[in-house]
């Protein structure tokens, strides 16, 4: 208690000198906290130019502070991811949504889920084409179906029926994504995972990790201690027709349990449903006493780099500790809290 005591103390000291009322609780448990994922893989600065840079950090930004204002005025962790992930969706610069990349075919199938860790209801898509927001769909799957999975055609008849937004083909297009595609064809590649240019195995990765993933997603911490998870994507360029990666998975992509953690991943598919990731952590919390921080980390740092899987998680706990560990060279993320300022980063550092 002391101890605490004098922790605050310093840090209302150093609120003095600094002035920022951020450093004073950073300590604390915080009232809320919410973060997101914009994609993991090889990204290092070569790779991407000035503007764009500057272009996703400000996506991920005002997806933040989309959610941040839900949870500050009180509103819930389901309502702030939901709002969240489609501001990404809504971008081209994610593999989600209007960003989506093409299957073999040629075509948009998306996959999104979403998990509420109060209640342990869930909801997800798979396959739909033409839905603007696939994690829109896929809370409308948990709230207002029996079910938990809908996919393909039933999934959009589903949509209709909820009122829920389409879009056109048009929409979906974008010349990046089209040339990705026509390049993986032109090469004879199987399918790639977003900005590899190279071919994936299910069973081992031939890639040397020189790729990076653009699904989307955000997990959360609401002021009423409740936690909810979700994840959004177009999957893999030049995928199966059918294919579905762990993205709409509860327990693979996606996971919330207000016992223990919500988990949001990202990366090769294949090997997150292998791995059961998001369940796993909360898993390895609730029943083996781990905190965040390890069970995320013996997760994605050894296991999935023991079975050769590339990516990242973003989690939060039910204390409102934040983690957001990946094995690639980059990760698209970002992070607030009721104590903390936004903050977003790409690269390791
Ligand atoms: N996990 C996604 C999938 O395999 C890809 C990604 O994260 O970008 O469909």
């Amino acid at each position: 208690m002391w101890l605490k005591t004098i922790t605050k103390t310093a840090a209302l000291a150093a609120f003095a000198i600094t002035g920022s009322a951020n450093m004073a609780f950073a300590d604390e448990k915080p009232e809320y906290a919410l973060v997101i994922h914009g994609g993991a893989g090889t990204i290092t600065p070569d790779k991407l130019t000035p503007e764009l840079d500057k272009e996703i950090r400000g996506t991920l930004l005002k997806a933040l502070s989309t959610g941040q204002d839900i949870l500050a005025a009180g509103g819930t962790s389901l309502d702030a991811i939901t709002a969240t992930i489609q501001v990404m969706e809504n971008s081209p610069h994610f593999n989600a949504g209007k960003g989506a990349v093409f299957t073999a075919e040629g075509k948009n199938e998306l996959d999104s889920s979403i998990m509420d860790g109060a209640t342990l209801n869930a909801g997800a898509v798979s396959g739909v084409s033409n839905v603007k927001n696939p994690i829109t769909l896929a809370r409308a799957v948990m709230e207002k179906s029996v079910h938990v999975m809908l996919q393909g055609n039933g999934a959009e008849q589903f949509a209709d029926e909820q009122g829920i937004e389409r879009a056109e083909d048009a929409y979906f297009y974008t010349e990046y994504r089209w040339g990705q595609l026509q390049d993986a064809k032109a090469k004879q590649q199987g399918p790639l995972l977003d900005h590899d240019g190279k071919e994936h195995s299910s069973v081992q990765d031939k890639t040397g990790g020189d790729y990076k993933f653009g699904t989307v997603g955000a997990v959360a911490l609401d002021k009423h201690g409740n936690l909810a998870a979700g994840t959004s994507t177009g999957g893999m360029t030049n995928k199966s027709h059918g294919r579905v990666g762990d993205s709409p998975i509860i327990g693979a992509g996606t996971y919330a349990n207000n016992k223990s953690c919500a988990v949001s991943a990202t990366g090769h598919g294949e090997f997150f449903i292998r791995a059961t990731v998001a369940h796993s952590i909360c898993a390895l919390m609730e029943y083996g006493g781990l905190s965040l921080e390890e069970a995320s980390n013996r997760i994605v740092m050894e296991q999935l780099v023991e079975m050769g899987g590339d990516g990242g998680i973003i989690a939060v706990d039910k204390d409102g500790n934040m983690v957001m560990p990946f094995n690639t060279a980059g990760m698209f993320r970002g992070k607030v809290s009721s104590n903390i300022e936004a903050d977003v980063s790409i690269y390791k550092d």
